[in-house]
């Protein structure tokens, strides 16, 4: 496996070199809404230390990633009134990663609704800081 490219686009948003849509962050995590999303708040989960995927990730990392994703889609449910929620993380190409820091999407679901194929189509800017405003506010509930 290769190692880690310290200059992966997450990485850049981990350091502030490029913005997100935030919606959690602590000392080991961020979460933050993806551009592309799949469903509407589909929602970002990463560990800050640098792990490529699950296959190098450290297991107490990993562990709080697992946390904060379990967070985010209670906090889906309410903020989304979602039906129920899809956790997805994939690892290295050939299981469907583009971007290689590791990551969960947390995808809120409605009830007979598709997911949006994998990034179809970039969500509009004020749309997603809106519903990052939104889906924090209920994280702090
Ligand atoms: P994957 O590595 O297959 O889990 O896919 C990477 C995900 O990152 C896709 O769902 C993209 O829509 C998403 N993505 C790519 N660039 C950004 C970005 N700058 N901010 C938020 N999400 C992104």
């Amino acid at each position: 496996m290769p190692s880690y490219d310290p200059n992966n686009i997450f990485a850049k948003i981990l350091r502030g070199e490029l913005p997100c849509y935030k919606v959690y962050e602590d000392d080991k995590a961020l979460a933050f809404l993806d551009i592309m999303p799949r469903a509407p708040g589909h929602t970002l989960v990463l560990p800050k230390a640098p792990a490529r995927n699950l296959l190098d990730v450290g297991a107490d990392d990993l562990a709080h990633v697992a946390k904060v994703a379990q967070q985010i889609a209670k906090a889906q449910m309410t903020a989304f009134a979602a039906d129920g929620v899809t956790i997805q993380q994939f690892n290295e190409g050939a299981g469907g990663q583009v971007v290689f820091h590791l990551h969960v999407h947390v995808i809120p679901r409605k009830a007979g609704t598709a997911m949006k194929p994998p990034a179809a189509e970039k969500e509009k800017p004020d749309t997603l800081a809106e519903q990052a405003k939104k889906l924090a506010a209920a994280l702090a509930n």
